[in-house]
């Protein structure tokens, strides 16, 4: 079954967004297969946003996803890894439709409270990265 990595962002922990957004994914239906709170080292930041390495905002970026707990979770089902795109909403909170965890719950793009991955490769080496095969049952 198709699975995804969706990450809350240290500002969505922050602000006690976790059970707002686990529960637009669990009552979409889709099945969560692993969880874990963790701070991220920078080194760590940079390989996961490493596709993103050329940009202007890539380093603070990475200092901002490195600088506090992220809730990282992997989820199951079928298309969950464009559905869940579409839960989350458009990278720039001030473009994401209302209904969506973005337009609801965001307004900066440097402060957009999730991740999610954006295909079925990066679907399986951000799992890969994030998580031992061991945790996700
Ligand atoms: P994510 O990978 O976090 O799910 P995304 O796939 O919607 O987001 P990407 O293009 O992969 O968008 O960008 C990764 C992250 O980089 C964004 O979520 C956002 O926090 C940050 N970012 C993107 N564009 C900008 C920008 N112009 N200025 C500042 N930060 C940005
Ligand atoms: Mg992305």
């Amino acid at each position: 079954m198709e699975r995804t990595f969706i990450a809350i962002k240290p500002d969505g922990v922050q602000r006690g967004l976790i059970s707002e957004i686990l529960s637009r994914f669990e009552r979409k239906g889709y099945k969560l297969v692993a969880i874990k709170l963790i701070v991220p080292s920078k080194e760590f930041a940079e390989k996961h946003y490493h596709d993103l390495k050329e940009r202007p905002f890539f380093n603070g970026l990475c200092d901002f996803l490195s600088s506090g707990p992220v809730l990282a979770m992997v989820w199951e089902g079928e298309g969950v890894i464009k559905y869940g795109r579409k839960l989350i909403g458009a990278t720039d909170p001030q473009k994401s439709e209302p209904g969506t965890i973005r337009g609801d719950l965001a307004v900066v793009v440097g402060r957009n409270i999730i991740h999610g991955s954006d295909g079925p490769e990066t679907a399986k080496a951000e799992i890969a990265l994030w998580f031992e095969p061991r945790e996700l049952v």
